[in-house]
């Protein structure tokens, strides 16, 4: 099993519930502006000794306090394990909440297929045809159309995220990923925060981040194409 952390209790990461966050160690990108570069190390997948039935004697013990669990990353998604994961999990009466950046689509099929989720967060984090090779070296841009889709047809809540900063965001590039969204629920544009992540020399020499005012420009600039657009 591959747990890179738990985060014993959240308001904030699966909406309308108390959570706890279970990181999943290992990601197929590299996005420098990742806040988890612990987990997403070559070898990070060695690092925690973080045992599943700790997380089930931990779940077991919060029945009544927790309503929900979200399964975050790393990208979950790589697990070789994440259907019989989120299968326990359910088993033991919680809601999964899954975050992921969508790359894997037959995986999220899966998930959705077998009644093993019940929350989709996915990442939308530029234009797809732009993911390689700044966040990922190599990836098929139809991967993340096959997952939106499969999202947005699931029938259950979700929402589609963008972390807000340049390069990978601009004016064009956000009215073009609202258009390949047309009609979602709810599109999540995420500040950027400059703490703890892969490459801080990325940005060194860059105007990377989003002023308050700015993002505001760009929710108006998207939210006529989807039902609900919010600036977290
Ligand atoms: S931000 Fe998410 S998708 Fe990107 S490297 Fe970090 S864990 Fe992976």
């Amino acid at each position: 099993m591959f747990f890179g952390g738990l985060q014993k209790n959240s308001l904030i990461d699966y909406p309308g519930k108390i959570s706890c966050v279970l990181f999943i160690a290992g990601c197929n990108f590299q996005c420098p502006y990742c806040h988890n570069p612990e987990l997403i190390a070559p070898d990070a997948k060695h690092y925690f000794p973080l045992h599943e039935e700790q997380i089930h004697a931990f779940l077991k013990k919060r029945k009544g306090f927790l309503d929900g669990v979200v399964i975050s990353g790393g990208e979950p998604t790589t697990c070789k394990n994440i259907l019989s994961i989120c299968k326990k999990i359910k088993q033991m009466g919680y809601p999964v909440k899954l975050d992921t950046n969508g790359s894997r689509p037959h995986v999220i099929k899966e998930l959705i297929e077998n009644n093993l989720v019940d929350y989709i967060a996915m990442d939308i984090k530029t234009d797809p045809f732009s993911y390689s090779p700044l966040l990922v070296k190599k990836m098929d841009p139809r991967h993340i159309f096959t997952s939106i889709t499969l999202v947005m047809e699931s029938k259950l809540p979700y929402e589609f995220r963008t972390t807000c900063l340049k390069p990978f965001i601009d004016p064009v590039t956000i009215k073009k990923i609202s258009g390949i969204i047309q009609g979602a629920e709810l599109y999540v544009l995420q500040q950027f925060r400059n703490n703890n992540i892969l490459n801080k020399n990325f940005f060194i020499k860059k105007n990377a981040v989003y002023e308050k005012k700015e993002l505001t420009e760009l929710k108006y600039i998207v939210k006529a194409d989807v039902k609900e657009c919010i600036i977290r």
